[in-house]
């Protein structure tokens, strides 16, 4: 086929837009009203709701496969598209949109996830922190990224802060970690699968600033079960495309935190950092080519997000050498909002 469907319309589908071109494939975007970067970069790009089934269809019957670059797409719409054509599967969506599924399918396949319990009310939430023990957080099943939904909880004092529970949520344990990292794999419709270099993730308040590799020691010990847990996963889900699991290296060892159905922040570095970068890997998968090969490059390699206004002056870092800086295209830099991100490589 020579036209590839993306479902979202944010910096990701933008990215693997400008992968699919470059491989010579029409892509044709669809997501509601928004700041759809993704869209300057497609051939065609439909801005209608989820729930405009005639606009959707029209969609589909253009693409020869379709993927995403948003784990929320509601899972009717899953359901309306052509299961043949649809990479990653419909299962995978279901697990990744909701905090305690992922959790729990996880832990079935022996992972270790935080200790966490289902919160639906406020006396679950008394009872959860008693239980699993202060401090936590407690995070929303379901919509939530870059910390939004979330809230820390020190002491069973802070439970008198968080306001009413009006959707389901879950209440987890604090982690005690030396370092995040994530796996990263692309699994391609043969189910070969190929793992990138887990980077180490560095969060600040709740959202990626910079992913760097070496990932140092503790994580570099750790990966190699990380990584077998993620394939299990994957097979599971009969996965096809780019699938990400986030991990906290613990002194107990790599501790679950969650998954996300489609390429990653965290993959960004790929982009120049490896022989074949996350988007294009995930491309491949979706048409059904050959997946390329994903060794690291160079011996050290940082990412940096650039959030809100800090990238008004991105284009000052381009007189550094070996910097490749990526600018979104978004509208409005509001605080948090990830504008773009910034590459730098030491090849010796
Ligand atoms: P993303 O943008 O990665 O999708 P998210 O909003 O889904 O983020 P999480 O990954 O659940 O949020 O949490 C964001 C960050 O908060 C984590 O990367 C980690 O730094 C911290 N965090 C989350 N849960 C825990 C925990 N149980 N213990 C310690 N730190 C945690
Ligand atoms: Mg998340
Ligand atoms: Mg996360």
């Amino acid at each position: 086929g020579s036209t590839i469907g993306i479902l979202g319309g944010g910096q990701l589908g933008r990215m693997l837009a400008i992968e699919g071109a470059r491989l010579g494939y029409r892509c044709v975007g669809f997501a509601p009203e928004g700041d759809n970067v993704a869209a300057p970069v497609c051939d065609d790009f439909f801005t209608n709701d989820w729930s405009d089934r005639p606009a959707l269809a029209a969609f589909a019957a253009q693409c020869d496969a379709i993927t995403l670059e948003f784990e929320n797409v509601p899972l009717a719409v899953m359901d309306a598209l052509p299961s043949d054509r649809l990479f990653p599967p419909r299962k995978a969506l279901e697990v990744a949109q909701d905090r305690l599924a992922e959790k729990r399918f996880v832990a079935d396949l022996g992972g270790r996830p935080a200790p966490h319990a289902a919160v639906d009310s406020r006396a679950d939430l008394v009872a959860a922190m008693e239980q699993i023990g202060t401090p936590g957080i407690l995070k929303t099943r379901g919509e939530g990224y870059d910390g939004k939904g979330q809230w820390r909880l020190r002491d069973m004092r802070d439970a008198d802060g968080v306001g009413a529970i009006s959707q389901p949520a879950i209440y987890e344990g604090f982690v005690t970690f030396e370092a995040e990292f994530s796996v990263i794999l692309v699994r391609g419709q043969d189910g070969a699968i190929r793992f990138w270099d887990s980077s180490r993730n560095i969060h600040e308040d709740g959202i990626l600033n910079a992913s760097v590799l070496p990932a140092g020691e503790m994580v570099e010990r750790q990966v190699e079960e990380a990584r077998a847990l993620s394939r299990q996963v994957a097979d599971a889900l009969r996965y096809v495309g780019v699938l990400t699991l986030e991990f906290f290296a613990t002194k107990d060892g790599p501790v679950f935190n969650e998954m996300a159905p489609r390429v990653h922040n965290s993959g960004h570095w790929t982009i120049e950092g490896a022989a074949t970068s996350q988007f294009a890997n995930h491309m491949r998968a979706v048409a059904g080519l050959p997946l390329g090969v994903t060794d690291t490059i160079a011996p050290q390699l940082r990412m940096e997000n650039l959030i809100g206004a800090e990238a008004n002056t991105a284009h000052e870092l381009l007189g550094e050498p070996d910097v490749h800086l990526h600018l979104y295209g978004k509208a409005k830099a509001r605080d948090g909002r990830k504008m773009g991100h910034v590459t730098r490589i030491t090849r010796a």
